[in-house]
């Protein structure tokens, strides 16, 4: 049973930051979009009703017009490069990574500029020139070469390090990868977004995967998104938006 008390933590974090004017700024964003769906469709839902601008992290290879059509009224929503086609070139015991060491750099930036190209024709201005690496793993190597493809951001999870352009990343997933693969206790992501708020300085992005929501991890939405976005201590902004922050910063 999921109550308002477990929020308590973050509903006081963040009247403190209403307190002394400096509202914590969240982003969201969300991976593996590929074609319309109806946890797609649940998503946006929830977005839209809360007013939270969306990122969708889209796989290039597999995505096309219906995704775009789907997307073509949802004005909340912001378009971001998930790799190209979320294949793991790892070998077994190895760590899933399609951006990795394990080709040529050469073929990874190929396929890379063409994720950038394929969705940047698709979307136009919901584009955003942000790359999130699937399974949040990139090779340094390609990282360097990152701005000469047109990438401006990019985005993986947990602290940020230099890197030669804007680095957004997230720091809260909701998701129990390791255990039920549904979404995680309210305290447990009430506690960890507490405690990001206190240490991170910055953006602090929160991670979902629409397709693998169970009830646990819709309700853990529906009831963050509901205890924040109306509220003083906090402000749900558009990667559009923190990149230009980063740029005059
Ligand atoms: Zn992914």
């Amino acid at each position: 049973m999921i109550g308002r008390t477990d929020l308590k933590p973050l509903i006081e974090a963040l009247d403190r930051r209403a307190e002394i004017g400096d509202p914590l700024q969240l982003w969201l964003r969300d991976d593996d979009a590929v074609e319309p769906s109806g946890s797609l469709d649940r998503l946006l839902e929830l977005t839209q009703r809360h007013q939270v601008p969306l990122v969708l992290a889209v796989i290039p290879a597999f995505t096309g017009l219906a995704l775009q059509e789907r997307l073509a009224s949802a004005d909340t929503v912001e378009v971001v490069v998930h790799g190209w086609s979320h294949r793991n070139y790892a070998g077994v015991g190895e760590k899933s990574q399609e951006l990795g060491q394990h080709r040529p750099t050469g073929a990874v930036l190929d396929e890379l500029a063409r994720g950038h190209a394929l969705l940047a024709g698709l979307y136009d201005t919901r584009f955003v020139p942000m790359l999130v690496p699937p399974w949040n793993r990139i090779d340094p190597q390609v990282v360097a070469n990152l701005p000469g493809l047109g990438f401006e951001s990019l985005s993986v999870f947990g602290p940020e390090k230099p890197a030669p352009l804007t680095m957004l990343n997230t720091h809260v997933d909701i998701i129990d990868w390791r255990g039920t693969r549904g979404g995680r206790s309210v305290d447990a992501v009430v506690a960890d977004l507490v405690s990001s708020s206190r240490t991170h300085r910055g953006p602090l992005g929160l991670l979902t995967h629409h397709l693998v929501h169970d009830a646990a991890a819709w309700d853990l939405m529906e009831l963050i998104l509901e205890a924040t976005a109306r509220h003083a201590g906090c402000e749900w902004r558009s990667v559009r938006d923190l990149m230009a922050q980063s740029a005059v910063n």
